[in-house]
């Protein structure tokens, strides 16, 4: 049996047969992880000891016949999410030593099925980034070209699914670090709707932003993951108890009747022609599966890009606050209270945050206020407004993820380059609207690139739907050479 080759799905069937215990599976993946990591870098921590307590109740719960599909199941989690005893770097260093003094929410949830949690993995500092290159213990490399980044922020969650080191991965999403990273290591990416999932246990980076997200390798298996960690939770006031549906039942192998937009907006100038020329590929597969794909508009697009990089900021510089060497990890002494923070933060802080925070303070402080932030909002209204307008006339809209696929390191190396590959992205957690990644096809090179699907709030079900048929029809068998 192949290791990498497995899905949740074809691995739980494995376990309710009998055919391989939770320890196995383990014990595979902790052999793959030795296999590929070290040329990968997806992995920040290998929770090897713990993997195997947790796969051993695993074991135990399959054998009374009480397991679930997620029971035994290999999966790995992004470092800026809570893991109870377990360290929760967000890959800066200002966190380097702290431990997480409790479970995520979504953590918990997914307890109650005990899959098993493999380790922690690599991140743009905080989340600030899409390659990874911003993480303060080195970047990942993606499976497909070592050249290359995986993308990110949650690039260590996306190598470690692609690479077949894990069956699922745990990331978090503010304004694309999950769709962009699978679209470069050809794989699912899910970004719920705001609210539909908890956050209580992510190390806050934009509060009215992140949401936590699911990497797999199918359609399929990110629902399977997602049934469990949707869903209201007490301590987050912004999850919305909303019932979460029976996505299972969605999983259709058609489109008919299904109306689809293609916002024009989201072809520019620029765009890598491969890009292009894949997603033309997928709108032609929808139409063949019965959709009706009409080109449509989204006129205040072009605002979104530059409203996220006010918001965000203004978030960070509030949220990371909280690291001044008091409370959390890293402490550089001084002379007095003032002195400790400056050390602390100028040690612990890499220049992606640094710049953030001065952004982010800027454009909130007295006299800057309404010409940044408030206007940020105001603009973050007219976007939102785009996509529920949209809504009422589609179910669905189409749309390319990144104009580029996965760059080689250092190519993006001024910022703002870097926030261009964006511009797909963050339009939808500006607006607050779910949306799901899966692979559309290679470039000649051998580059996956990922097509977007975007559903209106709490139409999660939808994505479901429509990315599992035109996943079956495509019919892509991605494989890296690992
Ligand atoms: N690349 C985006 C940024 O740097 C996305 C971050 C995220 O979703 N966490 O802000």
């Amino acid at each position: 049996m192949d290791f990498t080759e497995l899905t949740i799905k074809s691995a739980s069937e494995l376990l309710a047969h009998k055919k391989i215990s939770a320890k196995e599976l383990g014990q595979m993946s902790l052999k793959r992880i030795k296999e590929v990591d070290d040329k990968l870098h997806a992995f920040l921590y290998v929770a090897e000891k713990e993997a195997m307590e947790q796969a051993e109740k695993a074991d135990q719960l399959i054998a009374d016949g009480e397991n679930f599909s997620l029971t035994g199941i290999p999966y790995a989690v992004k470092d800026n999410i809570l893991v109870k005893g377990m360290q929760a770097t967000a890959g800066s260093k200002i966190l380097e030593n702290y431990k997480a003094t409790y479970d995520a929410t979504v953590i918990k949830k997914l307890n109650e099925e005990l899959p098993v949690m493999m380790g922690k993995t690599n991140l743009d500092e905080f989340g600030m980034g899409s390659s990874t290159e911003n993480s303060a213990f080195g970047p990942t490399k993606n499976p497909y070209d070592l050249s290359r980044v995986a993308g990110g922020s949650s690039g260590g969650s996306a190598a470690a699914v692609a690479s077949g080191e894990v069956l699922f991965a745990l990331g978090t999403d503010t304004g694309g670090s999950v769709r962009q990273p699978a679209s470069f290591c050809g794989i699912v990416g899910l970004k719920p709707t705001y609210g539909r999932a908890s956050r209580y246990g992510l190390i806050a980076l934009g509060s009215s932003l992140d949401q936590v997200g699911v990497l797999a390798k199918t359609v399929e298996d990110t629902a399977t993951v997602f049934q469990i960690v949707a869903g209201q939770d007490d301590h987050d006031s912004t999850s919305l108890s909303k019932p979460v549906p029976d996505y299972d039942k969605f999983l259709k192998e058609d489109l008919k009747g299904l109306k689809v937009g293609v916002p024009k907006e989201y072809f520019i100038d620029g765009m890598d022609p491969e890009v292009a020329e894949i997603i033309k590929n997928a709108i032609k597969t929808a139409e063949e599966l019965g959709a009706v794909v009409e080109e449509m508009s989204l006129p205040h697009s072009s605002y979104a890009l530059a409203c996220y990089y006010v918001i965000l900021p203004v978030e960070i510089s509030a949220n990371l606050s909280r690291f001044d060497g008091i409370r959390y990890g890293l402490s550089v002494g001084g002379n007095s209270l003032e002195e400790v923070y400056y050390k602390t933060r100028s040690a612990g802080f890499g220049p992606e945050p640094k710049r953030r925070i001065m952004i982010g303070t800027y454009a909130s402080s007295a006299g800057y206020f309404d010409a940044y932030y408030k206007k940020a909002k105001q603009a973050q209204q007219l976007i939102r407004k785009d996509f529920t307008d949209a809504f009422e006339k589609y179910d669905l809209m189409l749309t390319p993820t990144t104009p580029i696929p996965a760059f080689k390191f250092g190519e993006k190396s001024d910022p703002l380059s870097m926030y261009l590959a964006d511009v797909f992205t963050v339009g939808l957690n500006i607006a607050g609207v779910p949306g799901l990644v899966i692979p559309a096809g290679l470039t000649k090179s051998g580059l996956p690139v990922g097509v977007q699907l975007v559903a209106n709030h709490f139409a999660e079900e939808k994505l479901f739907m429509a990315g599992h048929a035109l996943e079956k029809s495509l019919n892509l068998k991605l494989k890296t050479n690992l």
